[in-house]
């Protein structure tokens, strides 16, 4: 059974705030529009994976909110220790590794 796990998803913009951040246009997307999955019905997000640093970014639909996050089997692992770096930071021009 494919779940999803809410729970992860802590909203980064509390009432007030309301510049929306996203990922930098600096990266180079593997898809030009990112990839659309429904971990979880009604829930839509969008994948986006750049090729040049292989940072990951999911977007919940729903609020439009930005996550650093690592792909797993059947969902995604967010990376909220620098959700908040990678979303400021231009593409760093090389390569992530998730494990090092
Ligand atoms: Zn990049």
């Amino acid at each position: 059974m494919i779940t999803f796990s809410p729970s992860r998803f802590v909203p980064l913009f509390q009432a007030g705030v309301t510049e929306m951040r996203a990922p930098s246009s600096t990266h180079r997307w593997l898809l030009p529009n990112g990839r659309r999955l429904e971990l979880q019905p009604g829930k839509p997000l969008l994948h986006r994976l750049c090729t040049v640093c292989n940072r990951n970014f999911v977007q919940d639909s729903a609020t439009g909110e930005w996550f650093a996050a690592i792909p797993r089997m059947f969902d995604f692992e967010l990376l909220h220790p620098v959700n908040e770096k990678w979303l400021c930071d231009p593409c760093p021009g090389k390569r992530f590794e998730p494990n090092t």
